[in-house]
């Protein structure tokens, strides 16, 4: 278990506050971002929520961290937003850590995928971890059901490279998540056009 960094345990009592308040589905934001191209493949609607325990060192966004930072909104207002884009298909939750803020994030990523965008979801807990912990809050369940491709496990720094895309450290995963529940094991991702398929004639 990581060490909790000053801001996290002083945030704790936000995060149960916050817990009650994503069952009225409101949702504590850090912000969003209306044209991401590095928080998965393609032209991507982000969602930043706010509250993070993970503390990894040399977090990209540490201003995200603390519980009661941050804006709090609607789920209601969220998916107005994201809708008046005419232009984004596909949207990622990430932080922040959206497994702290489940019900308002399986609420949005449910609604989203009900309407025909594809969800990404950043993590810091690893996939294993995610199963366990869905057995207490059914909320954890639901937000990986609604999950296309999940990011999964915390920025290790000595793990760090540039050449990765789409994750900060190569501990972290891209996880197919429906392929992986149908074959009872991780796997992972692969963008179609990466995947090298040999032609008949050879
Ligand atoms: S999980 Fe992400 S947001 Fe949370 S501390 Fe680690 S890098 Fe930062």
């Amino acid at each position: 278990m990581s060490l909790k960094c000053k801001a996290c345990l002083l945030g704790r009592a936000f995060f149960y506050n916050e817990r009650v308040m994503g069952e009225s589905m409101n949702i504590r934001i850090f912000g969003t971002a209306a044209d991401s191209i590095v928080d998965g493949p393609g032209l991507r609607y982000a969602v930043f929520v706010q509250g993070c325990s993970h503390c990894c060192p040399g977090c990209h966004n540490p201003e995200s961290q603390p519980f009661d930072g941050g804006t709090v909104r609607t789920v209601e207002s969220v998916l107005d937003e994201i809708r008046a884009n005419g232009l984004v298909r596909d949207v990622t939750l990430s932080g922040g850590e959206p497994f702290e803020q489940p019900e308002a994030c399986a609420e949005l990523a449910r609604r989203l995928k009900g309407e025909g965008y594809g969800i990404w979801t950043y993590t810091g807990y690893v996939y294993e971890d995610l199963l366990r912990m869905a057995q207490d809050r059914p909320a954890v369940g639901q937000l990986l059901e609604s999950t296309d491709v999940l990011v999964d496990g915390p920025f290790v720094q000595a793990k760090k490279s540039l050449m990765l895309k789409f994750r900060g450290s190569s501990n972290q995963r891209i996880i197919d998540v429906r392929k992986t529940r149908e074959a009872g094991t991780v796997v992972l991702w692969r963008r179609d056009e990466e995947v090298i398929t040999r032609p008949a004639s050879w």
